[in-house]
């Protein structure tokens, strides 16, 4: 036990474990635990290998439904007009089968 060192323990914890914020629910979860999306042309991509260009946004599967709902990409992505999620759809479909 080096007591010293602790807060240098805590910000390597902080790096190898991020945290993303839900769009739907707001609460924090472990990247692994939320899809990513991504914004191209207007539309909303599920970005199932991460990495992919563009604004991102994370949320549960589970909240996918609500978000569509309640218009959450639209905010998530700051846009003036209503985001197409037929590609979130088709995944969120293909997902359930
Ligand atoms: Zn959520």
């Amino acid at each position: 036990m080096r007591s010293k060192q602790g807060s240098d323990t805590i910000s390597q914890l902080d790096r190898t474990l991020p945290v993303r914020s839900c769009i739907s629910c707001r609460k924090r979860a472990n990247p692994a635990a939320l899809i990513r999306v991504v914004l191209v042309d207007g539309r909303v991509i599920p970005d199932l290998k991460g990495g992919a260009a563009g604004r991102g946004a994370w949320l549960h599967k589970k909240c996918a439904e609500v978000a569509i709902a309640r218009n959450a990409f639209r905010f998530a992505f700051k846009q003036d007009v209503a985001v197409d999620v037929s590609e979130l759809l088709k995944f969120l479909e293909a997902q359930s089968n």
